[in-house]
């Protein structure tokens, strides 16, 4: 059962504010609120005051300003995929958009224009209309908002870059209420730093982004035994370091329903479909698989793929870490590391960058790792709350196990995990230049529900 807040805010106020908005405003005595309250990540127990769900820019200024004037922390949920739980806030109010979850796509000038809640789901769908397609998230139920707002990658970004090298426009809400138009020409400024920068500098109400033509694609998996992963991750190395950027393969350290413990990879090829054939044929005929899966599937399919390995209201922990080369080293402790897994539902990623994404000047977004190789998540995930501790301790002591090895941290990945780290994702040049942007649009940090930036003084 959980605990509903009691409300400190006058309820006058509450009522004028429920009868200007398009949405609907949702407190603790509401049918809907413990839904609401719900995030991908089943261990976040948050309960604000009040859910402003909101219906468009409009509603999300009144609850910017009404949070502001009643001295009330504030959150913005987007697909609510944070793994620290970042999209809602204990006592204060959510300006919840996932009533904002329209997409429309300008064919002629391959752009789309999606809702702040929009989550890559509704984007894939309506982009795949046209036969288009931007680098997204690989699970349809993240959001595109927070996905971006770190950087975020996806099977497409060794081709086109990262989900945020493809925004080229957006409309925030800041911190004052004011709404912003934001692209090349204005607030440039506020456009490199909502290319990595987070949820720091407003509430994005509407995203604009560049699109590919991409429309089948050759994608899936095959499958290895845990034994072979000595050489089969290091077959992968080899082979990924001369592949094409048409192609992006991630390996799996998992355990399959069925209880066997395999090293899988996970592929996609975004080119031609005949060409791809031929440069996937060394994947496909090394060593004895137990399974292969691959073959041409429509873009969307790709995308789902993995949604059924990834279903929310999981006991979740999550780490994760960059590395600029993927050495032998690396490779026997992440083998070694998932020898001594907690729980069957806990995972390893490798996931492969470079390409389109390394050849991205550093400082022309807010998110710095061009250059790494692979970004390694270290994901614990478990069924029984009383368990907690054994599985906490597993993620964290593979994290210590990785981090000699680190480039620096994926502010997507990160949990509660104090300002050292958040700095450690930008580096200090891009953090001060980040600090300096937070001052000009979020002086007194009003937007700190986040992997928070400190605004320069
Ligand atoms: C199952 C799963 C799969 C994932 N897959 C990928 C992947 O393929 N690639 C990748 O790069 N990352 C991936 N991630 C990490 C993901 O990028 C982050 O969890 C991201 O924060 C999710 O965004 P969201 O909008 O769903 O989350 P939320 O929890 O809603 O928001 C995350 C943060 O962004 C802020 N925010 C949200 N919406 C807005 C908005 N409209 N305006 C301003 N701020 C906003 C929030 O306040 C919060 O601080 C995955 C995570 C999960 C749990």
């Amino acid at each position: 059962m959980m605990a509903t807040p009691e409300s400190r805010i006058d309820t006058e106020s509450i009522a004028t504010l429920k009868s200007e908005m398009h949405g609907d405003l949702i407190d603790a005595k509401h049918a809907g609120y413990v839904d609401a309250c719900a995030l991908w990540n089943g261990m976040i127990a948050k309960r604000p005051a009040l859910i402003a769900r909101c219906a468009n820019t409009e509603d999300v200024v009144r609850s910017v300003k009404f949070a502001r004037e009643q001295g009330l922390a504030l959150s913005v949920r987007g697909g609510g995929h944070s793994v620290a739980g970042n999209a809602l806030v204990d006592d204060g109010l959510v300006v919840d958009l996932s009533g904002m979850r329209d997409v429309s796509v300008d064919p002629e000038q391959r752009v789309a224009h999606a809702g702040g809640g929009a989550t890559w789901g509704d984007f894939d769908t309506a982009t795949h209309a046209h036969g288009l397609a931007t680098t997204g998230g690989q699970i349809s139920s993240t959001g595109i908002a927070g996905l971006t707002l770190g950087g975020g990658f996806g099977w497409l970004m060794r081709s086109y870059g990262m989900a945020c090298d493809n925004l080229i426009g957006a409309e925030v809400v800041t911190a004052d209420g004011s709404v912003l138009n934001v692209n090349d020409s204005e607030n440039a400024d506020l456009l490199w730093g909502l290319r990595g920068g987070g949820g720091n500098f407003g509430v994005v109400t509407r995203f604009d982004f560049r699109l590919h033509p991409v429309h089948t694609v050759l994608g899936g998996m095959i499958v290895h035994p845990i034994e072979r992963a000595p050489e089969s991750l290091r077959f992968l190395r080899d082979f990924n370091r001369t592949a094409p950027d048409d192609l992006a393969v991630f390996a799996a350290l998992m355990t399959t329903p069925e209880g066997d413990r395999v090293n899988a990879f996970i592929l996609c090829y975004s080119g031609d479909l005949d060409e791809g054939q031929e440069v996937i044929k060394p994947l496909l005929e090394w060593g004895e698989p137990v399974m292969t899966q691959v073959g041409p599937m429509p873009y969307t399919q790709m995308q789902t793929l993995m949604d059924e390995a990834m279903p929310p209201g999981l006991q979740i922990y999550w780490r994760g870490e960059f590395i600029k080369t993927l050495t032998d080293d690396v490779i026997d402790t992440l083998i070694e590391r998932f020898g001594t897994i907690t729980s069957p539902l806990s995972l390893l990623l490798l996931e492969q960058f470079g390409g389109a994404v390394s050849r991205v000047p550093k400082d022309a977004t807010a998110f710095v790792h061009r250059d790494a190789e692979y970004n390694v998540a270290m994901i614990s995930r478990w069924e029984d709350p009383s368990q907690h501790d054994s599985h906490v301790s597993w993620a964290r002591e593979t994290h210590d196990a990785i981090r000699p090895f680190s480039a620096g941290a994926y502010v997507n990945y990160l949990g509660e995990e104090g300002e050292d780290r958040i700095r450690a994702a930008y580096g200090p040049d891009t953090y001060d230049r980040l600090a300096k942007l937070k001052a000009k649009y979020d002086p007194e940090n009003v937007f700190k529900a986040n992997q928070n930036i400190q605004p320069a003084r």
